[in-house]
C-alpha cells in the first residue's frame, strides 16, 4: 500500500507546488470562501492550507488518506463528466507516503474536529482538537523518506516563485474564494474574495498588476456546448515568458497547445515573436467534449473538436483585436 501510494505520488506529486495545487483544488471542491496557504523553506520543509470548506467527518477523513477513495467519483460513467477539480482519490494518500502528514478537519455537526496523521505512510492515532470548522492539512518533510527526488528540487526561492505562480491562478479562477499566501511567516499575497461579477476586474488587477485594467478588452462569444470567454491585454502590454497567458479550460489551469497557438496566432503582427500576450482566458466547453484525464498532475487536457476551440478564439481575438486598433 505504502509502495503503490509512493508510485502514484510519482506522478501527482513533483514538488511542492503540486502538492499545494492538489490541497487547494480540495479546499475549492469542498467549498471552501477563504483558504490560506504557508510554506517555509520553499515548502519543503512545511506547506499547510486552511480552508473553511465544509470538512470531513472522523471516518470521513480516514477514507480520505486511503487510495482510490474520493467522494466525487461514483461510477465509470462519472469520469467521463468531471466536473469537480479531484477525482483520482490519489492525491492524500500519495502525499502521506512521501512526507508527513497532518489532516485536521471538522463539520459543522461535530463541536470538536479530529487529527489524523500519517509518517511516510504510516498512520499514527487521532486525536480530538478544537477548530473552526473545515479542513487544515499540514505537510512537513516533503520527499524526507525518498533522499533521491528530494535531490530533484530546486533553490527555496525557485520553489516559493512555483507556489505564487499558482496561487495567482486559483485567485484567477476563483474570484470568490479569498486566497492568503505567506512565505517563511511573512504575508505575500491576500486576494480579497469578489462578491460580484462586476468586481471581477479588480481581482485580475490585483493579480496581473493595476496597468492590466485600463489595458485589456474583455471577450465572451461561444454558446452553451462551446464558449470563450476573458480578459486581454492590448499588445503594448506583453511579457517575455508564456506564463503571461493564463489559460483555463472549464475552471481548470491548463497549458494546451490548441489554445495557445490560437493566441499566439492571433497576436502574431502585433508584437514581437518573443513576446507573449497579458491574457486571461478561460474556454468552457460541455465536460463530454474535453479529457480532463491526460495527465496526473492534470495540467493537460484534451479536446473532442480541438479545431472548433481554435476556430472560436481564433475569430474572438481577431474581432477584438480590431476594434482595439490593432
Ligand atoms: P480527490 O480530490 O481526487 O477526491 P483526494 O485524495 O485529494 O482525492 O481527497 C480524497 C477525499 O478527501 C476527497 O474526495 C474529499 O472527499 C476529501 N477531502 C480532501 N480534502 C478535503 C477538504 N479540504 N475538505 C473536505 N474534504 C476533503
Ligand atoms: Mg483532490
Amino acid at each position: 500500500e505504502t509502495l503503490a501510494n509512493q508510485i502514484a505520488a510519482g506522478e501527482v506529486v513533483e514538488r511542492p507546488a503540486s502538492v499545494i495545487k492538489e490541497l487547494v483544488e480540495n479546499s475549492i471542491d469542498a467549498g471552501a470562501s477563504l483558504i490560506e496557504v504557508k510554506a517555509e523553506q520553499g515548502g519543503k520543509r512545511l506547506m499547510q492550507v486552511v480552508d473553511n470548506g465544509h470538512g470531513m467527518s472522523e471516518d470521513e477523513a480516514s477514507l480520505a488518506l486511503t487510495r482510490h477513495a474520493t467522494s466525487k467519483i461514483h461510477t465509470a460513467e462519472d469520469l467521463f463528466r468531471i466536473a469537480t477539480l479531484g477525482f483520482r482519490g490519489e492525491a492524500l494518500p500519495s502525499v502521506g507516503s512521501v512526507a508527513q502528514l497532518e489532516l485536521a478537519t471538522r463539520i459543522e455537526e461535530n463541536a470538536d474536529g479530529v487529527a489524523l496523521t500519517v509518517m511516510g505512510g504510516a498512520r499514527q492515532a487521532s486525536k480530538r482538537l478544537a477548530m473552526p470548522v473545515g479542513t487544515r492539512v499540514t505537510v512537513r518533510n516533503l520527499f524526507f523518506n525518498t533522499p533521491a527526488r528530494l535531490k530533484f528540487l530546486k533553490a527555496d526561492r525557485t520553489e516559493a516563485n512555483q507556489i505564487m505562480e499558482l496561487m495567482q491562478r486559483f485567485a484567477i479562477a476563483y474570484p470568490h474564494v479569498g486566497f492568503k499566501l505567506s512565505l517563511n511567516g511573512k504575508e505575500v499575497q491576500h486576494y480579497r474574495a469578489v462578491a460580484d461579477e462586476s468586481a471581477y476586474v479588480e481581482r485580475l488587477g490585483a493579480v496581473l498588476g493595476a496597468e492590466f485594467i485600463p489595458n485589456c478588452m474583455e471577450i465572451n462569444s461561444g454558446d452553451a456546448q462551446m464558449r470563450v470567454r476573458g480578459w486581454v491585454g492590448l499588445p503594448t502590454l506583453n511579457r517575455g515568458s508564456a506564463s503571461a497567458m493564463h489559460l483555463f479550460v472549464n475552471g481548470r489551469w491548463v497549458r494546451d497547445k490548441v489554445v495557445t497557438a490560437a493566441v499566439r496566432e492571433a497576436y502574431r503582427d502585433l508584437m514581437p515573436r518573443e513576446r507573449f500576450p497579458l491574457t486571461a482566458l478561460f474556454v468552457q466547453v460541455d465536460p463530454e467534449e474535453v479529457d480532463v484525464n491526460v495527465h496526473p498532475a492534470k495540467a493537460e487536457v484534451r479536446f473532442r473538436h480541438g479545431q472548433s476551440v481554435y476556430g472560436l478564439l481564433r475569430r474572438t481575438l481577431a474581432e477584438v483585436l480590431h476594434g482595439m486598433g490593432a
